[in-house]
């Protein structure tokens, strides 16, 4: 009987950081926006909480993505919040 007791974890599963190139992408950027940008009555209503909240949020959904490697890579990029995501990178 062999043992493999110290491999821990799903096999062979596969996370990617999202970047510009990922094929998400564009849909995260939409979701993104939806959720920091909203309009109520005609008016645009900002939410950004100052954070990668929604970001998080959207990231944790997505299948296969490694949600703080692709975190570290927004904010490489300048995205220190949701509303410097949508506004520093794309
Ligand atoms: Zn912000």
């Amino acid at each position: 009987m062999s043992v493999t007791a110290n491999r821990k974890g799903p096999q062979m599963e596969k996370r990617e950081v999202l970047t510009e190139k990922h094929a998400y992408w564009r849909g995260f950027m939409i979701r993104l926006n939806d959720m920091v940008n909203t309009r109520e009555y005609g008016q645009f209503l900002f939410n950004c909480r100052h954070d990668l909240s929604f970001s998080t949020k959207i990231l944790k959904s997505l299948p296969n993505i490694d949600v703080e490697g692709s975190i570290e890579y927004l904010k490489s990029k300048g995205g220190f919040c949701d509303c410097e995501v949508l506004m520093n990178i794309d």
